[in-house]
Formats: structure tokens, C-alpha cells, sequence
């Protein structure tokens, strides 16, 4: 159980046997994301990996739940995940779900038998961050797939039996395209429906291309009256059935969680309360990434 580097997963997997397969992400060009700068990606090598597991296995034998780090690891060949994932189901007799992050290229470009046999193998969820519904703001923030491509992606991984769950990231738009940002990814969202759904908040950490264009007044962050504003157009755009939505993550000024569309008053009108009560946001100090 040894880790290389920054080791990020969702909030939802906090309880989780964290299993690093990767190092970074093959991506690695969004302008906004500190985590895997500097680290060049590379897939572990698998006896490492079984080594991992093995250890895991002796000290925490009752593993119900598996993250798969790191930053896109579905992008590892279909043969070496089925390799881990049949490992460890031989190794935590009580496994119940393995998740993973992807890209949508990662599930685009995977026939959808390979994903199916995943999905059978015990590959249960899969985290994709969509950022931003409006293709001007993917492409700014130099984001490797289109919103389609992302549509298409979580429409397959569902119809092959993955659970989804989909983040969006609030204040990506900037000050000017907060509004059109957020009824664009409402959209998107809306076409995937996907079974979970977390908004976080932008944060523009320094050293990143962001940064740089913040600091040359190339790009404004909306402040925190915007950033609610933008949660609450984009909680009302959104025609979702069943999809169970949180804002939970370090990075939000208003944590929220309720089914959509059961629960939309109720987030609105807590959003709603929050413009007019500050002190129920998440001071400036207690956020993080
Ligand atoms: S794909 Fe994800 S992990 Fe990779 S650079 Fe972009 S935001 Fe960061």
C-alpha cells in the first residue's frame, strides 16, 4: 500500500482502499487543475499493483469498496483492468464496488463489450468531470473532450451497466459566461442524467495557466453573490430524474444534497436564504481543493 505523489479521489469514495494503477493523467493540459502538474504519466506497473493488493489484503481483508487512482485510470488497457479487478475480487471476499475516474475519450473509445465485462468484473462507478456544458469554455480551459463527446460517454457508460456520477464546476465561465456556463452544462447534464451529480467550485491555485491569465487580467472569477447566482441558474435549468446531486466538496461556499427534480425547491430555497444569511457559506479560509 504505497503511494506516488498527490493522491485525489471523490468525496464519496472516503472510505475506500485507495489503489494507485497510475501515475497522473494522460491528459494533464486543463488549465485549471494544479493536481498532477509536474508528474508524468505513466501506468504502475502491475506487480506493484498486485504487490498492493496482497498487502491490502492482510491488513484490511473486509474492503467493500476500491477507488482506482489515479486521474483517468480507465484509460489503462481493458486487459490489465479486468487483470486487477479479478484480483480483487479474489482478494476482498466482500468487495462490493470499484470506481474509477475517466475521460470521455476513455469510455468513447472502448468497445462497449470490453465495458460491459468490466461493469461484470465489478467495476461499479465511474467519475467524469464534464467542468462546463459550453464547448467556448471547454476548449478555453484546454479540457481534451467536447460536451457531446462527455453526453455520449456517460450515455454509454449507463447503457453498459456503469453507474455515473458527473461533476460540473462552477465560476469555470468566468465573470462574463457565469450565466451562459451554467444553462449550458444544465443541458448537458439534462441529456445524460446521470446517477450522481456534484457541483464544485473553481478554485485558481497558483502555478496554474489559469492563474497566470487571472493575474493578467485575462479572466475574472465570479465572486461568491455570482458563484450563487450561477447555482441557482443552473439547479433550475436542470430536467433530471433520480439523480442524486451534492455539493459537499471542500471547494463550495453552500453545501447542498437532494434528489433532482424532487428536491429542487428545497435546494433553491436554501439557496435563496444563503443570499440573504452570508454566515451560512463556507468561509473563504475552509476551502480547499
Ligand atoms: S483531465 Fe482531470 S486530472 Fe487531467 S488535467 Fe484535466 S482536470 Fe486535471
Amino acid at each position: 500500500m504505497r503511494y506516488r505523489g498527490l493522491v485525489i479521489r471523490p468525496p464519496s469514495e472516503a472510505g475506500s482502499y485507495i489503489l494507485q494503477v497510475t501515475y497522473g493523467c494522460s491528459h494533464n493540459a486543463c488549465t485549471f487543475c494544479p493536481t498532477y502538474k509536474g508528474v508524468r504519466f505513466s501506468p504502475r506497473p502491475l506487480e506493484e499493483v498486485e504487490e498492493d493488493i496482497a498487502a491490502a489484503s492482510r491488513l484490511i481483508p473486509y474492503t467493500r469498496r476500491v477507488f482506482l487512482a489515479d486521474g483517468n485510470a480507465l484509460c489503462l488497457p481493458t486487459e490489465e483492468l479486468e487483470r486487477i479487478l479479478r484480483l480483487l475480487r479474489q482478494s476482498f471476499p466482500r468487495l462490493e464496488r470499484v470506481g474509477i475516474y475517466a475521460n470521455g475519450g476513455d469510455i468513447n473509445g472502448k468497445p462497449r463489450e470490453e465495458l460491459r465485462r468490466l461493469a461484470e468484473m465489478g467495476l461499479g462507478i465511474v467519475y467524469l468531470g464534464l467542468e462546463s456544458g459550453d464547448d467556448e469554455v471547454l476548449r478555453r480551459v484546454r479540457k481534451r473532450d467536447t460536451c457531446e463527446e462527455m453526453v455520449q460517454a456517460v450515455l454509454k457508460a449507463k447503457e453498459c451497466g456503469i453507474l455515473t456520477s458527473v461533476i460540473v464546476l462552477l465560476g469555470l465561465g468566468g465573470k462574463e459566461g457565469s450565466l451562459r456556463h451554467a444553462r449550458l452544462s444544465a443541458e448537458a447534464v439534462s441529456r445524460m442524467n446521470p446517477h450522481y451529480l456534484s457541483a464544485l467550485t473553481l478554485m485558481v491555485v497558483p502555478g496554474t495557466p489559469l492563474h497566470a491569465e487571472w493575474e493578467r487580467g485575462e479572466f475574472e472569477m465570479p465572486d461568491q453573490r455570482g458563484l450563487l447566482e450561477e447555482l441557482r441558474e443552473f439547479i433550475s435549468a436542470c430536467r433530471l430524474e433520480g439523480c442524486v446531486f451534492r455539493t459537499n466538496h471542500a471547494s463550495n461556499y453552500l453545501p447542498l444534497k437532494g434528489v433532482l427534480s424532487r428536491d429542487r425547491e428545497r435546494l433553491l430555497n436554501t439557496i435563496e436564504r444563503a443570499f440573504q444569511r452570508p454566515e451560512m457559506l463556507r468561509p473563504e479560509f475552509m476551502r480547499a481543493l
